[in-house]
């Protein structure tokens, strides 16, 4: 289950630059997952790229 700590998150949106397939911004400037795998990224890569470790996998 992916998901993504809005607490945490500054949307900064690189989680859906790498991975719009899983990731959306929400109204309020937050990501948020819409799927739990992709065929074509790591979400290991994505997780690790997000400057406040937001998302958990
Ligand atoms: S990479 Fe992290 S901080 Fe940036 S939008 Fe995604 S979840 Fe939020």
């Amino acid at each position: 289950m992916v998901s993504v700590d809005q607490a945490l998150c500054i949307g900064c949106g690189v989680c859906v630059d790498m991975c719009p397939e899983v990731f959306t911004l929400t109204a309020e400037g937050k990501a948020q997952a819409i799927k739990n795998d992709c065929e074509n990224c790591s979400l290991e890569d994505v997780a690790s790229a997000c400057p406040v470790e937001a998302i958990n996998i």
